[in-house]
């Protein structure tokens, strides 16, 4: 009996050890009362708050979210969060006060110290605090050499100051953390900072430095369009014509959608090495590869016009026109070579005919709420099922848009 009084005495023992435990770890002792960690999770004023984040009502979130705050004030994520909600409510000031607060508190360990910083450099950002936010990032990085969002920041705040050399560095650590998955998109990024880096070589007249640049840039990435453009211009300054045009045939061969880019310094390029009828030649095997490629036609009849054959080149911008009556440019490009032929009624009916096929592509319909699109005026959208909803799309300033809502759908 008394054996077994023992082993009951024991298991209270080890009953009352773990319900010391448990609250042990769920309750903290802050400025003199206790506080239950679990309470901030569980309150009401917790999951409303981020009802409302879900939902989107910053100001009803922050609301909730503070008093969730209040049942423990050690709680260090929740007031990174509503420092992190000021910040994108535009009250930048709030935002700065409340992580700095952050910084005083006595015992962050690491990981906290460098998020707090972390927040603090995303406000310093938004303010427009450039140098105290690169301060900020660099001194996460030293408290987390690998932290994400902080080189994401800093690269940014390069590129925006053109300090192009130190965005590659940067784009260079995160390359290598990110590791081989996500390394093509890092070295896209750093074709183009190479790129930049050349310009800004080419600017100050280093025309070898530049050169190198924008071939190392190719090489990271066959993609960089404005590499290929740059190094053309950087070998035409040099004298060399023929490495330049080839460069740029290479940027056409790699992009086609892109060829305009190319067609101007190839014109000007072929004309003086004499050989005007590689231009010409060029854009029809751009037009035949792609219908829609109305550029390419542009640029030629531009080149006949001046070649003293406008008739030739009209009837190559009612072509563009047929596939594109979007196009301002061609518009204009058929009215310049209109008037040039004292505008012959005939041609002119043949515009005014081709424009008047083109008619229901100027004018579509859009639905307001889902974006569907229709040839006619429809009462009631087949996609969303929203009745008057459908507005004619013009291309108008983008202040007219609220003017063409229909009053019943501004609530
Ligand atoms: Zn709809």
């Amino acid at each position: 009996m008394q054996g077994y009084g023992i082993v009951l005495i024991g298991l209270l023992a080890l009953l009352i050890g773990l319900t010391a435990g448990k609250a042990w770890e769920r309750y903290k002792l802050v400025e003199g009362r206790w506080v239950d960690r679990r309470r901030v999770r569980q309150s009401p004023h917790f999951i409303l708050g981020l009802n409302h984040l879900v939902a989107g009502q910053v100001d009803l979130a922050i609301d909730e979210l503070e008093r969730a705050a209040k049942l423990d004030p050690g709680a260090l994520e929740l007031r990174l969060v509503l420092g992190n909600l000021h910040r994108e409510k535009g009250q930048v000031g709030r935002a700065i006060q409340e992580h700095q607060a952050l910084l005083q508190r006595p015992r962050l360990n690491k990981i906290e110290h460098a998020n707090v910083l972390l927040c603090l450099g995303l406000d310093y950002r938004r303010g427009g605090f450039v140098d105290r936010a690169v301060a900020a990032f660099q001194d996460v990085l030293k408290l987390d050499p690998d932290n994400e969002a902080a080189l994401v920041n800093l690269e940014k705040l390069q590129e925006d100051q053109h300090q192009w050399q130190e965005a590659y560095v940067t784009r260079r650590r995160l390359a290598r953390i990110a590791g081989p998955p996500d390394q093509p998109n890092s070295q896209l990024i750093l074709a183009f900072l190479e790129n930049e880096l050349g310009l800004q070589a080419l600017k100050e007249g280093r025309l070898d430095d530049a050169i190198a640049r924008f071939e190392a840039a190719i090489e990271l990435d066959s993609r960089v369009i404005p590499a290929y453009l740059h190094l053309g211009d950087a070998q035409h300054q040099r004298g060399d014509l023929a490495a330049a045009t080839a460069t740029w045939e290479r940027a056409i061969a790699v992009a086609p959608d892109r060829a305009y880019l190319s067609l101007a310094r190839l014109e000007e390029t072929y004309d003086t090495l004499g050989q005007p009828d590689r231009f010409a030649e060029r854009c029809r095997a751009l037009t035949a590869a792609s219908p829609r490629e109305w550029r390419a036609r542009v640029a030629l009849a531009r080149h006949l016009t001046h070649g003293g054959e406008p008739s030739l080149a009209l009837a190559l911008l009612f072509d563009a026109l047929e596939h594109n009556p979007h196009a301002i440019a061609i518009h204009q490009a058929i009215w310049a070579t209109l008037s040039l032929l004292d505008l012959p009624k005939q041609l002119v009916a043949r515009y005014i005919d081709i424009t008047r096929q083109s008619v229901f592509y100027l004018d579509p319909h859009v639905c307001l709420r889902c974006r569907y699109r229709s040839t006619e005026l429809i009462w009631q959208c087949p996609h969303c099922h929203e009745w008057n909803t459908f507005v004619e799309e013009r291309i108008t300033p983008a202040t007219d848009t609220e003017a063409e809502i229909p009053a019943a759908l501004v609530q």
